[in-house]
């Protein structure tokens, strides 16, 4: 199907129906998360795009929507940026300066700790 037909279908009172029998076979939460808000209803497969059944449809939240079509950090590379931030923060306060400059500091000691074998390779 063409993405215009596609979208078109979308916009369609076809797809509406469609839409709100997934919402209120999930219970008007994310399946994934079970949040109640800016609920989007995702298709499983393309497969049947107009004829789905039950089981081509599923329910998420915008975000972990988004997630699910790589459009926002999965929760792995989210705990991770959190981690190194919490790391610069933490140098931060050790060495007393602003987290932006902390950034330097850190990046200048792990150059130290783990550049240093370089050379012998
Ligand atoms: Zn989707
Ligand atoms: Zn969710």
């Amino acid at each position: 199907m063409a993405q215009k037909e596609y979208r078109e279908y979308l916009n369609s009172p076809g797809w509406d129906k469609k839409r709100e029998a997934a919402l209120k076979r999930a219970g008007g939460r994310c399946q994934l998360c079970n949040y109640p808000n800016d609920l989007e209803v995702h298709h499983r497969t393309y497969d049947r795009v107009k004829r789905e059944r039950v089981g081509d449809l599923f329910v998420l939240c915008e975000k972990c929507h988004k997630r699910f079509h790589g459009k926002l950090p999965t929760l792995k590379e989210h705990n991770l940026t959190k981690m190194l931030l919490g790391i610069v923060v933490e140098a931060g306060k050790a060495f007393d300066v602003p987290t932006e400059n902390a950034v330097e500091i850190v990046f200048e000691m792990l150059k130290r700790e783990f550049g240093r074998g370089k050379g012998n390779v």
